[in-house]
């Protein structure tokens, strides 16, 4: 469970710092059964950040940190509503040939009609894997057995079914192990994520509110200083 300041600045500074220009974070999603996609993944099993969370709602979909990290009692909005919860894990990958989005000169995704972004080609991105504990299986199994670890070379991901019963393959991929090229390491340099940012607990007022918000709240109360604690000259 993160904990103190320390630990919560930094978080927001990695916000921040992914706010700049507007990228904000890609996710690795397979959305159809079938479907197939090449990552390498960037944090070794034990690097990944894992956390407790509630479902508050399926459609829109959203969840919140449970405030009760180590079942010593903390007060959670989730725990007293009784809502569900589950183990969730992030790790970055880089997403080979990743569906690329139409982006406006603030660098935001343009959206089509439907909401949904405007597929422009692909490429080679930084992209966030959430996964559940099923998943989380997978990948200690497949990194026991490949001999240089998870990350020594890009991994196949298909998805298999769908709702509940959705599972994942995870496969070698064909190159084998390989080291990361150097276009590779300079798109990682410029479009890494801080994970901590997914475990940061919110407090217990805040809770369930929108985390972008409750960052521009942060930003605007820290830009307009109490005038009466101002220094007197
Ligand atoms: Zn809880």
């Amino acid at each position: 469970m993160p904990k103190g300041l320390t630990r919560m600045n930094e978080a927001r500074e990695a916000q921040r710092k992914e706010g700049s220009g507007g990228r904000g974070n890609r996710f690795f999603r397979l959305p159809l059964p079938g479907d197939i996609g090449t990552v390498r993944v960037l944090d070794e099993p034990e690097d990944m950040e894992w956390a407790f969370v509630h479902v508050i709602s399926s459609a829109p979909f959203k969840q919140e940190i449970c405030l009760n990290q180590e079942d010593d009692g903390d007060p959670c909005p989730g725990c007293e509503r009784e809502l569900k919860r589950r183990t969730r894990v992030w790790t970055r990958v880089l997403w080979r040939e990743a569906p690329k989005f139409k982006r406006d000169e603030d660098a935001r995704i343009v959206k089509g009609a439907n909401g949904k972004g405007i597929e422009d080609g692909t490429e080679d991105t930084v992209a966030v894997w959430e996964f559940g504990p099923e998943v989380a299986d997978t990948i200690a199994r497949r990194h026991a057995k490949m001999k240089k670890g998870l990350i020594s070379q890009d991994v196949v991901v298909e998805r298999i079914g769908s709702g509940k019963e959705t599972k994942y393959e995870i496969l070698p991929g064909d190159e084998g192990v390989s080291n990361l090229t150097a276009t590779d390491k300079s798109l990682i340099t410029e479009r890494d994520v801080d994970l901590k940012q997914f475990t940061l607990a919110p407090s217990y007022e805040e809770w369930g509110t929108d985390r972008r918000e409750r960052e521009d709240d942060r930003e605007a109360a820290v830009s307009n200083p109490n005038p009466f604690k101002r220094v007197r000259s």
